[in-house]
C-alpha cells in the first residue's frame, strides 16, 4: 500500500510531490497523457511564456517550467506513472484508485487534477489557439502584442468583467460580447465595466468564427442574434471568459463537490482537507477564484504538509 498518491502533474501535483518526497513519504504520482489534447504536465504546457512565476526574470516557456518541476520531483524521489485515474473508492481504508484494471491502494491521496477553461469550439479556434485566442487575460494580458490594440472578451459573469477591466490597462479598446441583454456579473462589477470608457459592451452578440492571416488571429466574425446581422471585429486577441470545468467526474459520489463541480475543501484549520478523511485537494480543481500556477503550487505545498501531519498523527 502507498502512503501517499498524488493525482495530477501540474504545478500543484509536482509541488506536493517535492514536499512529500522530501518528507520521505515516497510519493507516487499519476498523470493523464494528452487529456483533451494537453500534455501530462498540465495547462502550462500549452503556453509559450510564463512571466509571473517567480524566479524567472525573463519569463520561462511553459513546457520548460513543467519539465523543470517534473525533474525536481523525480530528483527528490517521486515515482511518476503516466496513467489516468478513472475511478476511486474512498468509502474505507485503504483508499482505492483505479486505472483501467489496475487497483492502487493508498493511505492518503492528494487530488491535483485541473479545471479547464470552457471554449466555444468556433471555426478557426484550433488554428489560432494561443495565437490570438486564449482563456486567461490575467495570464496573457501583459504580452506586448496587446498594447494599444483592440481585444474581444466573451462572457457575461464576474470573471468576464474582471478580464475586460484587466485588459483596459493594455488594450486601446475592449469589446465585451454578451449573448443576451443581461449580464450575470455582480452589480459592482457590472458598474465598473460600464463606467470604463475603454469597454464597449455588445449585447445580443455571439461570435461565429475566428479568422486570421494564418499566423495570428486578426478578426472575429460576430452575429447579432436579434437582427441576424453579421459583422467582423478587427482585433489582436480573443479571450474566453465563459467558465471552467473542473476534472472531477471520476470523483462523483465519493467526495463533496460544489454546484460547479469544484472540490470543496475545509478552509480552517486545515486548508486542503476534503470531507473524506485522508483525502486532500490542491490547485485549480479546488480553486475557482485564482487559478494561477503559483497559487496551485502553494496549495500543493499545503496539501503535502497537511497529508504528512495526518499520516504522522494517525499511524
Ligand atoms: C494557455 C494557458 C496559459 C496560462 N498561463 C499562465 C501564466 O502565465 N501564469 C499562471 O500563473 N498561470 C497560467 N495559467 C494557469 C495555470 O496553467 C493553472 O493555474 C495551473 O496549471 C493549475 O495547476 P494544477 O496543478 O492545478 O493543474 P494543471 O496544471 O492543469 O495539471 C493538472 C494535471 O492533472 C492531470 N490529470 C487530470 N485528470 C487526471 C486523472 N483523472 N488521472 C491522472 N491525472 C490527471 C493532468 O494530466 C495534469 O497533469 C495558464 C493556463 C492556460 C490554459
Amino acid at each position: 500500500m502507498e502512503d501517499i498518491v498524488i493525482i495530477g502533474s501540474g504545478p500543484a501535483g509536482h509541488t506536493a510531490a517535492i514536499y512529500a518526497a522530501r518528507a520521505n513519504l515516497k510519493p507516487i504520482m499519476f498523470e493523464w497523457f494528452m487529456a483533451g489534447g494537453i500534455a501530462a504536465g498540465g495547462q502550462l504546457t500549452t503556453t509559450s511564456k510564463v512571466e509571473n512565476f517567480p524566479g524567472f526574470p525573463q519569463g520561462i516557456d511553459g513546457i520548460q517550467l513543467m519539465a523543470n518541476m517534473r525533474q525536481q520531483a523525480i530528483n527528490m524521489g517521486t515515482r511518476i506513472e503516466t496513467k489516468t485515474i478513472d475511478k476511486v473508492d474512498f468509502s474505507s481504508q485503504p483508499l482505492k484508485l483505479f486505472s483501467g484494471n489496475e487497483v492502487i491502494e493508498a493511505k492518503s491521496v492528494i487530488i491535483a487534477t485541473w479545471a479547464i477553461a470552457k471554449r466555444l469550439g468556433l471555426p478557426g479556434e484550433k488554428e489560432y489557439r494561443q495565437k490570438g485566442i486564449s482563456a486567461c487575460a490575467i495570464c496573457d494580458g501583459g504580452l506586448p502584442i496587446f498594447r494599444n490594440k483592440v481585444v474581444v472578451v466573451i462572457g457575461w459573469g464576474d470573471v468576464a468583467m474582471e478580464e475586460a477591466l484587466h485588459m483596459t490597462h493594455f488594450a486601446s479598446k475592449v469589446i465585451l460580447l454578451v449573448r443576451r441583454d443581461v449580464l450575470r456579473a455582480s452589480e459592482v462589477m457590472q458598474e465598473r465595466a460600464k463606467a470604463n470608457e475603454k469597454i464597449e459592451i455588445r449585447r445580443f452578440t455571439e461570435a461565429l468564427e475566428a479568422m486570421g492571416d494564418g499566423n495570428m488571429l486578426t478578426w472575429v466574425k460576430v452575429i447579432n442574434n436579434q437582427t441576424k446581422e453579421e459583422s467582423t471585429i478587427e482585433c489582436s486577441w480573443l479571450f474566453y471568459a465563459i467558465g471552467h470545468t473542473p476534472n472531477t467526474e471520476f470523483l462523483w459520489w465519493q467526495i463533496t463537490l460544489d454546484n460547479d463541480g469544484y472540490i470543496v475543501t475545509k478552509k480552517m484549520p486545515v486548508h486542503t482537507a476534503t470531507n473524506v478523511e485522508w483525502v486532500f485537494a490542491a490547485g485549480d480543481v479546488a480553486d475557482k477564484k485564482y487559478r494561477q500556477a503559483v497559487t496551485s503550487a502553494g496549495s500543493g505545498c499545503m496539501a503535502a504538509f497537511e497529508a504528512q501531519k495526518y499520516l504522522q498523527e494517525n499511524k
